[in-house]
């Protein structure tokens, strides 16, 4: 008899031999590192050993759905995906919503183990008791949207990660998407699935209901979040013009042509589809995160509509994914034209800021042609081309294209966590205040309480009179470990509803495993400390968390420079002060501050002293 919240079920795909098998869950994985993310890295680091190539049969992708999928908890939506990622050599975990988690919740799974390469292009089926992989040879050569079609059409009620023609050229600058709409695996997702002849993902939903210890408790907690949500005039705003509202000259046209999207048990339905519905792309239907406007070259508010949705469409559908790509595409079109990157670099190719231009690129990094061929490698082989001063030009960290650049935003959490996620430049902030400018003190003070922060730093960092991200990034990093290792939703709009003392409750109602927040946040502690440690076993410490040239440059934007400063914009910051922060962050941590490493003293209270002798780890 399983825990309740949980199938108990673990998934084996070996795709070398075709083989399938179902184990148990250990229960003592579920007590110690909660599900999802916290124990993904425990099995990663149990099953794979140190330093095989991401795109060799050896590499595992781990696929889990967290307790809280499958339930009607808001947000428990989110499937979360463990691997060693190709762009950058970093053992992450990468999360997407849609129906995939909630899916394989009902089929029977909580995680599933793919290893080994197949012979030829194959699908992973997973149904009720039943898992196959099937021939996908008909899909190979297909973008991630007809993939979802085609599979959809088959296997409907279904839910399905695919990956586009990137995945199969080994891009490892790539994303891998989940039901159209939600992106997974940012940095190579696709070319580990590439290299493994594994095109897509299938589940089929399922009857296998979720246990729930206490549903009389469970009901009342969800039904008091469910109103508040719903009574949230943000919610309203979100559903009327999405989460990020088209410029007023593209409005009416955008308001005309969206439907929001919603994950399952999510009220908010951020997420959008859009149809085209007139122009020389009607009919052109795609989905996104949230809008996002890419004029490239348009003469007028209809152009610059089409261009930004056939734009985004493009990076969705061949598997790149607008993160990896859009960050680069202006900057380098700037470069050429000042003559830094030359039409040699190119192969001949000219590099204007037109839709044109954009397509083609995209395309030719798909399929890794040409001088596609280096942004599909990422960002530092676009600063290698680039020379000596490329680091200057090109804002990375650990091989990952920066999401939020602090000279504009100022450094908060969403910023310096860019710089000590193992991942490399990723945003783990989990809805921390500094995702909006202009927070006060009294705010990060509060959120630091949702978050089950100790009274203490929270004291600490109100006398000091301001706000220090690195001491807050400690607590903002558990808090995405918990929400990950749940498979809740991490949004800023979800996680605002969230208070450490409600997810104690609900997690205690679905699971009937008594916690009190502060257990809770130890467990979230040692989940995301398991993540670091998969990683300090590939040779990172702090030497990798290093925040990038570009930072400490000014930025042009408008006519207007932007340097560098703190997130209450009362001083500009040089690399001294951010690795200051670095100091305070390694400090709180409880890790050696000259290193960044993981101490034996930390590692013992996280009852993971083992793993730090096996890693000779320095003991305070
Ligand atoms: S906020 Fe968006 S991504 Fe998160 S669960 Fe809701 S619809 Fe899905």
């Amino acid at each position: 008899m399983s825990t309740p919240g949980y199938n108990g079920t673990i998934l084996y795909v070996n795709l070398t031999d075709g083989s399938t098998r179902v184990e148990q869950l250990d229960p003592d994985l579920v007590q110690t590192l909660i599900g999802g993310f916290g124990i993904n890295n425990r099995l990663m680091y149990d099953l794979m050993p140190a330093d095989v190539d991401p795109l060799s049969p050896e590499n595992l992708i781990i696929v889990a759905a967290g307790p809280f999928a499958g339930t009607m908890i808001p947000g428990g939506a989110k499937v979360v995906i463990t691997t060693r990622f190709p762009i950058n050599g970093a053992i992450a975990t990468a999360a997407g919503g849609g129906s995939f988690a909630p899916f394989m919740k009902w089929a029977g799974i909580d995680h599933m183990v793919i290893s080994g390469r197949a012979k030829q292009p194959v699908f992973l089926k997973v149904s009720q008791g039943q898992y196959s992989l099937e021939d996908a040879s008909d899909l190979w050569g297909r973008d991630t949207y007809e993939t979802t079609d085609i599979l959809r059409k088959r296997y409907e009620p279904c839910s399905v990660i695919a990956m586009g023609q990137s995945g199969e050229s080994l891009v490892k600058n790539s994303t891998a998407f989940v039901d159209k709409a939600g992106t997974i695996g940012r940095g190579g997702l696709p070319a580990v699935m590439g290299s493994k002849n594994l095109k897509a993902i299938v589940v089929e939903q399922g009857e296998v209901p979720v246990q729930i210890a206490d549903r009389a408790a469970l009901h009342r907690l969800v039904n008091k979040l469910h109103e508040r949500i719903m009574n949230w005039p943000g919610r309203q705003l979100i559903q009327e013009n999405g989460l990020m509202p088209a410029p007023p000259d593209l409005s009416e046209i955008h308001l005309r042509t969206r439907s929001p999207l919603a994950c399952p048990s999510c009220p908010l339905a951020d997420k959008v589809m859009v149809c085209l519905d007139e122009g020389p792309y009607a009919g052109l239907q795609t989905y996104m995160p949230h809008f996002a406007t890419t004029r490239l070259g348009a003469t007028d508010s209809a152009q610059a509509y089409e261009n930004s949705i056939r734009y985004s469409d493009a990076l969705n559908r061949y598997g790149i994914g607008g993160t990896n790509f859009s960050g680069f595409f202006g900057q380098i079109v700037d470069l050429f034209q000042e003559g830094i990157i030359t039409i040699e670099d190119t192969g001949g190719l000219e590099l204007r800021n037109d839709i044109d231009t954009a397509i083609q690129l995209i395309r030719m990094t798909a399929s890794q042609e040409g001088f596609g061929k280096v942004i599909a490698e990422g960002p530092e082989a676009i600063a290698r081309l680039i020379g000596s001063s490329g680091e200057e030009y090109i804002s990375h960290i650990k091989g990952l294209g920066v999401v939020y650049d602090p000279r504009m935003r100022g450094l908060g959490t969403m910023e310096f966590e860019e710089i000590t996620s193992p991942r490399g430049a990723h945003v783990s902030a989990a809805g921390s205040p500094s995702y909006d400018s202009g927070r006060t003190l009294v705010d990060f003070i509060r959120h630091g309480e949702r978050m089950g922060a100790p009274a203490e730093s929270l004291k600490r960092m109100e006398e000091a009179g301001v706000f220090n991200p690195g001491i807050y990034s400690r607590y903002s990093e558990d808090w995405y470990a918990l929400f990950n290792s749940l498979s809740l939703c991490n949004r800023a709009q979800v996680n605002r509803f969230y208070h450490v003392n409600t997810i104690a409750e609900l997690y205690s109602a679905l699971t009937g495993i008594q916690v009190s927040p502060q257990q809770l946040m130890h467990l979230a502690e040692r989940a995301w400390t398991m993540g670091k440690l998969l990683n300090v076993r590939e040779g990172f410490d702090r030497r990798q968390d290093r925040a990038p040239e570009t930072w400490f440059r000014p930025l042009v934007r408008d006519g207007q420079e932007y340097r560098l400063h703190d997130y209450q914009g009362t001083a500009e910051l040089d690399r001294q002060d951010v690795e200051r922060y670095l100091d305070d962050y390694y400090q709180e941590r409880g890790y050696d501050k000259e290193t960044g490493l993981p101490t034996i003293n930390k590692l013992t209270e996280l009852g993971l002293e083992d793993i730090g002798r096996e890693l000779n780890l320095p003991d305070r």
